[in-house]
């Protein structure tokens, strides 16, 4: 959503769906307040920050955030469910607006001796999918900015 198209200046609305635990609330707090708190608590419901950048031809991109929860009985707070990344991307394609951005995070790349995804099927389903990739760490800061930034 564009909203305010001023030529340098625009508003974005983002979205973060996926599993509880896989670290969507850390992205966020890593992205607004540069901030990793590792006992931070799970979201009830969806929360809403926003956060503003500048990029490098100076036009300014106004996030706002909808940080939502991923428990089920949340659902009704969020109009879109959805129980693996499969689902939330058909669902996206099919109700979001046309021209949606979707990014497939790989979160916790500090985690290495634990990965689940390997690099190469990630970019596979993103490439299939029609989506950016990109494995971030909210933890260690990694790929943060770069994840908003390209989207
Ligand atoms: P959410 O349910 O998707 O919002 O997940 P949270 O942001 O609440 O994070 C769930 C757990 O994963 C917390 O214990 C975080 O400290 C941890 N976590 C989140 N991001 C990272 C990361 O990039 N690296 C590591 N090692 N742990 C993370
Ligand atoms: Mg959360």
């Amino acid at each position: 959503d564009h909203g305010d198209s001023n030529a340098g200046n625009l508003r974005v609305k983002l979205v973060l769906l996926g599993d509880s635990g896989v670290g969507k609330s850390c992205i966020v707090l890593r992205f607004v307040r540069g901030q990793f708190d590792p006992t931070s608590k799970v979201t009830v419901g969806a929360s809403f920050l926003t956060q503003t950048i500048a990029l490098q031809d100076s036009t300014t991109v106004k996030f706002e955030i909808w940080d939502t929860a991923g428990q089920e009985r949340y659902a009704a707070l969020a109009p879109l469910y959805y129980r693996g990344a499969a689902i939330a991307v058909v669902e996206l394609q099919k109700h979001g607006s046309p021209d949606i951005v979707l990014a497939l995070v790989g979160n916790k790349a500090d985690l290495q001796d634990k990965r689940e995804v390997s690099v190469q099927n990630g970019n596979e389903y993103a490439e299939k999918n029609g989506m950016f990739f990109i494995e971030t760490s909210a933890k260690t800061a990694d790929n943060i900015n770069q994840l908003f930034e390209v989207v």
